[in-house]
């Protein structure tokens, strides 16, 4: 962690990073050099119209990139230094990811799609004990043993939530959270991931390109064309 000038403290710093994809031949910016820090405890919203790069500067915060230039910081670390196996602790223990598509395992049922981040290692009584009780703090306690096609798009986001939530993260990114969910849902789903993170004081990180969610104490950093606006635009 290290101490902005404004006294915040920041879990992650982007240092003036880079991502070029490549289609066939053809490269793509995506992002075109970005600096901003994500501080601790925050919700933050990165909104943008689609294509402006939102999705690829998640993907980096969570290693699940690696950026073409510039550096992520992770509590003090360079995430392009980390070796494999810190790697994979970082996306494992650390970060919680929420996608648009949910990312159940159809076969599984609720508390299994729950524990899914546990799975290589071996699931003991103690943490399927903490998975029921995670569901049950979504909402989903009498749902425990459906499978995703017998819950709603609701349901089923509600059950990623718990999963990611459940390690405890330090950070939360969540792409288009809503973006498959009516607004109504979508705002319970909300007001469900809002509740939780502020219980746990968790570091939230939120792409959409939908206003409607955002609150006036939330951090926003707008992205256009591969660029952050500058703060002064920020709302
Ligand atoms: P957003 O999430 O704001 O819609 P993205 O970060 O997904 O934006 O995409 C930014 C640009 O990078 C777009 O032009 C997109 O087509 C391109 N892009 C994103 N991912 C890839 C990829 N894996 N390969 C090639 N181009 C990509
Ligand atoms: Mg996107």
């Amino acid at each position: 962690m290290s101490r902005l000038r404004t006294g915040r403290l920041s879990v992650i710093d982007i240092q003036d990073v880079t991502k070029t994809h490549l289609k066939g031949q053809t490269e793509v910016h995506a992002l075109r050099g970005v600096t901003c820090s994500i501080n601790c405890g925050e919700f933050h919203f990165i909104l943008g119209p689609s294509g402006s790069g939102k999705s690829s500067l998640l993907y980096l915060i969570g290693a699940l990139d690696e950026p073409t230039s510039g550096e992520i910081i992770f509590e003090g670390r360079k995430l392009t230094s980390l070796s494999n196996a810190e790697r994979d602790a970082y996306r494992r223990d650390d970060v919680g990811f929420i996608f648009q598509s949910f990312n159940l395992l159809n076969n599984l049922d609720a508390v299994d799609n729950t524990l899914v981040p546990y799975l290589p290692q071996g699931i003991s009584s103690e943490r399927r004990g903490q998975a029921v009780a995670m569901l049950q703090q979504v909402g989903l306690g009498d749902r425990l043993d459906h499978r995703p096609h017998q819950l709603s798009g609701g349901e089923q986001q509600r059950i990623a939530i718990a999963r990611a939530l459940l390690k405890q993260p330090k950070l939360v990114l969540a792409d288009e959270p809503t973006g498959e969910l009516d607004s109504e849902t979508g705002a319970e789903v909300f007001s469900l991931l809002r509740k939780l993170c502020a219980d746990c004081k968790t570091t939230v990180v939120v792409v959409t390109h939908d206003h409607s969610f955002v609150e006036s104490t939330d951090r926003i950093l707008r992205m256009k064309d591969g660029r952050l606006q500058q703060p002064d635009s920020w709302k």
